[in-house]
Protein backbone atom coordinates (compact mmCIF):
# COMPACT_ATOMS: atom_id res chain seq x y z
CA UNK A 1 0.00 0.00 0.00
CA UNK A 2 1.18 3.56 -0.63
CA UNK A 3 -0.53 7.05 0.64
CA UNK A 4 1.40 10.48 -0.69
CA UNK A 5 1.36 13.60 2.00
CA UNK A 6 2.42 16.67 -0.10
CA UNK A 7 4.29 19.70 2.18
CA UNK A 8 5.83 22.61 0.55
CA UNK A 9 8.76 21.08 -1.64
CA UNK A 10 8.73 17.57 -0.22
CA UNK A 11 6.62 14.39 -0.64
CA UNK A 12 5.78 12.14 2.09
CA UNK A 13 5.39 8.50 0.92
CA UNK A 14 4.23 5.89 3.09
CA UNK A 15 4.78 2.45 2.37
CA UNK A 16 3.34 -0.79 4.45
CA UNK A 17 3.01 -4.49 3.05
CA UNK A 18 -0.88 -4.79 2.27
CA UNK A 19 -2.75 -8.11 4.05
CA UNK A 20 -6.56 -8.37 3.76
CA UNK A 21 -6.82 -5.06 1.77
CA UNK A 22 -4.95 -3.48 4.68
CA UNK A 23 -1.59 -1.57 4.98
CA UNK A 24 0.38 -3.15 7.75
CA UNK A 25 4.11 -2.55 9.72
CA UNK A 26 4.46 1.49 7.76
CA UNK A 27 7.55 2.61 6.86
CA UNK A 28 8.45 5.91 5.24
CA UNK A 29 10.51 7.47 2.24
CA UNK A 30 10.59 10.89 1.00
CA UNK A 31 10.60 12.76 -2.42
CA UNK A 32 12.10 16.09 -2.63
CA UNK A 33 13.72 17.59 -5.67
CA UNK A 34 14.36 14.31 -7.57
CA UNK A 35 16.05 13.28 -4.43
CA UNK A 36 14.49 9.95 -2.83
CA UNK A 37 14.85 9.00 0.78
CA UNK A 38 14.65 5.37 1.55
CA UNK A 39 13.04 3.11 -0.53
CA UNK A 40 10.60 1.28 1.60
CA UNK A 41 10.19 -2.66 2.04
CA UNK A 42 10.39 -5.68 -0.88
CA UNK A 43 6.29 -5.49 -0.42
CA UNK A 44 5.65 -1.99 -1.75
CA UNK A 45 8.91 -2.05 -4.14
CA UNK A 46 6.40 -2.31 -7.20
CA UNK A 47 3.67 -0.11 -6.08
CA UNK A 48 6.85 2.97 -5.44
CA UNK A 49 8.42 1.96 -8.90
CA UNK A 50 4.75 2.78 -10.48
CA UNK A 51 4.30 6.19 -8.63
CA UNK A 52 8.28 7.28 -9.55
CA UNK A 53 7.10 6.31 -13.06
CA UNK A 54 7.66 9.73 -15.00
CA UNK A 55 9.29 11.16 -12.22
CA UNK A 56 13.29 12.80 -12.51
CA UNK A 57 15.31 10.90 -10.02
CA UNK A 58 18.70 11.66 -9.32
CA UNK A 59 19.66 10.23 -6.16
CA UNK A 60 18.27 7.60 -4.42
CA UNK A 61 19.57 7.88 -0.45
CA UNK A 62 19.52 5.19 2.26
CA UNK A 63 19.14 6.29 5.64
CA UNK A 64 19.94 2.56 6.85
CA UNK A 65 19.94 -1.00 5.81
CA UNK A 66 17.24 -2.61 7.48
CA UNK A 67 15.16 -4.33 5.48
CA UNK A 68 12.11 -1.61 5.26
CA UNK A 69 14.07 1.20 3.65
CA UNK A 70 16.48 -0.66 0.63
CA UNK A 71 13.58 -2.88 -0.41
CA UNK A 72 12.53 -1.15 -3.87
CA UNK A 73 16.53 0.13 -4.67
CA UNK A 74 17.05 -2.85 -6.89
CA UNK A 75 13.75 -2.29 -9.04
CA UNK A 76 14.82 1.10 -9.21
CA UNK A 77 18.21 0.69 -10.48
CA UNK A 78 17.09 -1.56 -12.74
CA UNK A 79 14.19 0.89 -13.37
CA UNK A 80 16.50 3.85 -14.01
CA UNK A 81 20.67 2.77 -14.34
CA UNK A 82 21.69 6.76 -13.97
CA UNK A 83 20.33 6.31 -10.32
CA UNK A 84 22.78 6.69 -8.04
CA UNK A 85 22.27 4.74 -4.73
CA UNK A 86 24.03 6.71 -1.79
CA UNK A 87 24.95 5.40 1.43
CA UNK A 88 27.11 4.96 4.54
CA UNK A 89 29.98 2.93 3.80
CA UNK A 90 29.04 0.26 6.35
CA UNK A 91 26.05 -0.08 4.20
CA UNK A 92 27.19 -0.96 0.90
CA UNK A 93 28.22 -4.78 1.49
CA UNK A 94 24.05 -5.18 3.15
CA UNK A 95 23.31 -3.43 -0.25
CA UNK A 96 25.23 -5.86 -2.04
CA UNK A 97 24.19 -9.04 -0.27
CA UNK A 98 21.59 -8.52 1.93
CA UNK A 99 20.43 -12.14 2.17
CA UNK A 100 24.32 -13.13 3.71
CA UNK A 101 24.60 -10.12 5.22
CA UNK A 102 21.34 -9.55 7.35
CA UNK A 103 19.63 -12.33 7.96
CA UNK A 104 16.07 -12.03 8.65
CA UNK A 105 14.27 -13.18 11.75
CA UNK A 106 10.91 -14.57 10.87
CA UNK A 107 8.99 -11.59 11.72
CA UNK A 108 10.97 -8.96 9.70
CA UNK A 109 10.24 -11.68 6.52
CA UNK A 110 6.74 -11.36 7.61
CA UNK A 111 6.13 -7.74 8.45
CA UNK A 112 9.02 -6.52 5.14
CA UNK A 113 10.69 -9.73 3.18
CA UNK A 114 14.08 -10.16 1.62
CA UNK A 115 15.18 -6.84 -0.79
CA UNK A 116 17.14 -8.02 -3.85
CA UNK A 117 20.74 -6.79 -3.91
CA UNK A 118 21.46 -3.56 -5.17
CA UNK A 119 24.87 -1.19 -6.14
CA UNK A 120 25.48 1.28 -3.66
CA UNK A 121 28.28 4.31 -3.49
CA UNK A 122 29.44 5.45 -0.06
CA UNK A 123 28.77 8.98 1.28
CA UNK A 124 30.76 10.23 4.22
CA UNK A 125 30.06 12.01 7.16
CA UNK A 126 29.71 15.78 5.92
CA UNK A 127 29.60 15.45 3.06
CA UNK A 128 26.77 17.02 0.64
CA UNK A 129 24.33 16.14 -1.65
CA UNK A 130 22.97 18.67 -4.25
CA UNK A 131 19.78 18.46 -6.22
CA UNK A 132 18.62 21.61 -8.12
CA UNK A 133 17.64 23.46 -5.26
CA UNK A 134 18.77 21.98 -2.52
CA UNK A 135 21.59 21.22 -0.43
CA UNK A 136 21.82 17.97 2.26
CA UNK A 137 24.29 17.38 4.15
CA UNK A 138 25.01 13.79 5.53
CA UNK A 139 25.17 12.97 9.00
CA UNK A 140 26.37 9.95 10.90
CA UNK A 141 24.36 8.89 13.40
CA UNK A 142 25.48 5.38 14.47
CA UNK A 143 23.05 3.67 17.21
CA UNK A 144 19.86 2.42 15.68
CA UNK A 145 22.47 0.39 13.59
CA UNK A 146 25.58 1.27 12.41
CA UNK A 147 25.39 2.53 9.10
CA UNK A 148 22.80 4.86 9.77
CA UNK A 149 23.12 8.79 8.55
CA UNK A 150 20.64 11.81 8.58
CA UNK A 151 20.18 14.47 6.05
CA UNK A 152 19.96 17.94 7.04
CA UNK A 153 19.33 21.11 4.75
CA UNK A 154 20.50 23.77 6.46
CA UNK A 155 18.98 26.56 4.49
CA UNK A 156 15.65 25.57 5.21
CA UNK A 157 15.94 23.47 8.60
CA UNK A 158 15.23 20.06 7.59
CA UNK A 159 16.13 16.55 8.98
CA UNK A 160 15.43 13.46 7.63
CA UNK A 161 15.97 11.19 10.49
CA UNK A 162 15.26 7.76 9.41
CA UNK A 163 15.02 5.67 12.32
CA UNK A 164 17.20 7.68 14.69
CA UNK A 165 14.53 9.83 15.80
CA UNK A 166 10.62 8.41 15.43
CA UNK A 167 9.67 9.40 18.90
CA UNK A 168 8.23 7.63 22.21
CA UNK A 169 9.81 6.72 25.19
CA UNK A 170 11.26 3.51 24.54
CA UNK A 171 10.93 0.45 26.66
CA UNK A 172 12.66 -1.95 24.08
CA UNK A 173 15.45 -2.37 21.94
CA UNK A 174 16.51 -4.49 18.97
CA UNK A 175 18.95 -6.83 19.29
CA UNK A 176 22.56 -5.22 17.67
CA UNK A 177 21.40 -1.67 18.64
CA UNK A 178 23.05 0.49 20.58
CA UNK A 179 21.57 2.67 23.46
CA UNK A 180 24.59 4.97 24.19
CA UNK A 181 24.95 5.92 20.35
CA UNK A 182 20.84 6.50 19.93
CA UNK A 183 21.76 9.11 22.60
CA UNK A 184 25.02 10.99 21.35
CA UNK A 185 23.16 10.49 17.97
CA UNK A 186 20.43 12.13 18.17
CA UNK A 187 22.36 15.17 20.68
CA UNK A 188 24.30 15.52 17.51
CA UNK A 189 21.10 16.33 15.61
CA UNK A 190 19.31 18.16 18.76
CA UNK A 191 22.35 20.49 18.82
CA UNK A 192 21.64 21.79 14.97
CA UNK A 193 18.68 24.53 14.04
CA UNK A 194 15.74 22.73 12.96
CA UNK A 195 12.54 23.62 11.61
CA UNK A 196 11.34 20.70 10.38
CA UNK A 197 11.67 16.65 11.38
CA UNK A 198 10.85 14.17 8.53
CA UNK A 199 11.21 10.48 10.23
CA UNK A 200 11.55 7.30 8.83
CA UNK A 201 8.02 6.30 10.22
CA UNK A 202 5.47 8.33 12.84
CA UNK A 203 4.71 12.11 12.10
CA UNK A 204 5.88 15.12 10.74
CA UNK A 205 7.51 17.40 13.36
CA UNK A 206 7.60 20.99 13.45
CA UNK A 207 9.86 22.65 15.55
CA UNK A 208 11.30 19.28 17.45
CA UNK A 209 14.03 21.15 19.90
CA UNK A 210 11.68 20.12 22.72
CA UNK A 211 10.92 16.74 21.86
CA UNK A 212 14.19 15.39 21.02
CA UNK A 213 15.48 17.12 24.04
CA UNK A 214 12.77 15.17 26.27
CA UNK A 215 13.98 12.27 24.33
CA UNK A 216 17.62 12.29 25.19
CA UNK A 217 16.41 13.43 28.79
CA UNK A 218 14.20 9.74 29.48
CA UNK A 219 16.95 8.06 27.84
CA UNK A 220 19.75 9.59 29.95
CA UNK A 221 17.88 9.08 32.96
CA UNK A 222 16.97 5.72 32.09
CA UNK A 223 20.62 4.88 31.51
CA UNK A 224 21.13 6.12 34.78
CA UNK A 225 18.78 4.13 36.66
CA UNK A 226 19.74 1.14 35.26
CA UNK A 227 23.48 1.21 35.82
CA UNK A 228 22.61 2.44 39.21
CA UNK A 229 20.42 -0.69 39.90
CA UNK A 230 23.33 -3.10 38.46
CA UNK A 231 26.09 -1.44 40.85
CA UNK A 232 23.79 -2.50 43.67
CA UNK A 233 23.96 -6.16 42.49
CA UNK A 234 20.72 -6.43 40.73
CA UNK A 235 20.42 -8.67 37.92
CA UNK A 236 19.48 -7.89 34.30
CA UNK A 237 16.23 -9.50 34.70
CA UNK A 238 15.42 -8.18 38.02
CA UNK A 239 16.38 -4.47 36.60
CA UNK A 240 13.99 -5.27 33.32
CA UNK A 241 11.02 -5.68 35.57
CA UNK A 242 11.38 -3.05 37.85
CA UNK A 243 12.11 -0.26 35.08
CA UNK A 244 10.19 -1.35 32.63
CA UNK A 245 7.10 -3.55 33.72
CA UNK A 246 6.02 -6.96 32.39
CA UNK A 247 6.41 -8.42 29.38
CA UNK A 248 5.56 -7.07 26.02
CA UNK A 249 3.49 -8.33 23.09
CA UNK A 250 6.01 -7.16 20.34
CA UNK A 251 8.15 -9.31 22.61
CA UNK A 252 6.47 -12.67 22.00
CA UNK A 253 6.20 -11.37 18.30
CA UNK A 254 10.04 -10.94 17.37
CA UNK A 255 11.23 -13.84 19.91
CA UNK A 256 13.21 -12.00 21.63
CA UNK A 257 14.53 -9.85 19.00
CA UNK A 258 13.10 -6.17 20.05
CA UNK A 259 12.76 -6.81 23.62
CA UNK A 260 12.96 -4.39 27.43
CA UNK A 261 15.81 -7.08 28.30
CA UNK A 262 18.12 -5.91 25.20
CA UNK A 263 17.91 -2.14 26.17
CA UNK A 264 19.20 -3.05 29.82
CA UNK A 265 21.62 -5.49 27.93
CA UNK A 266 22.28 -2.16 25.58
CA UNK A 267 22.41 -0.03 28.56
CA UNK A 268 25.04 -2.06 30.36
CA UNK A 269 27.23 -2.64 27.26
CA UNK A 270 26.67 -6.42 27.60
CA UNK A 271 27.27 -8.21 23.86
CA UNK A 272 25.46 -11.10 22.67
CA UNK A 273 28.21 -13.50 24.17
CA UNK A 274 27.72 -11.87 27.57
CA UNK A 275 30.56 -10.11 27.79
CA UNK A 276 30.51 -6.57 28.62
CA UNK A 277 32.39 -3.88 26.56
CA UNK A 278 34.78 -3.45 29.92
CA UNK A 279 35.81 -6.90 30.06
CA UNK A 280 37.28 -6.40 26.86
CA UNK A 281 39.47 -4.03 27.50
ZN1 LIG B 1 15.70 0.68 11.08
Amino acid sequence: MLKTTHYDHITRIDLARTLAGRGRYWTTAYLVDGLLIDSGCAYSALELLAYLQGKPLSYLVNTHTHEDHIGANCHLQRMNSELKILAHPFALPVLAEPRERQPLHPYRRLMWGWPEPSKGEQVADGEMIRTENFSFQVIYTPGHSSDHICLYESEYGWLFSGDLFVGGRDRALSAGADIWGVIASLKKIADLPLSTLYPGSARVRENPGCELGEKIAYLEETGERVLDLYDKGWSVDAITRAIFGGPMFIEIFTLGHFSRRNLVRSYLRIQSNGATQHDEL
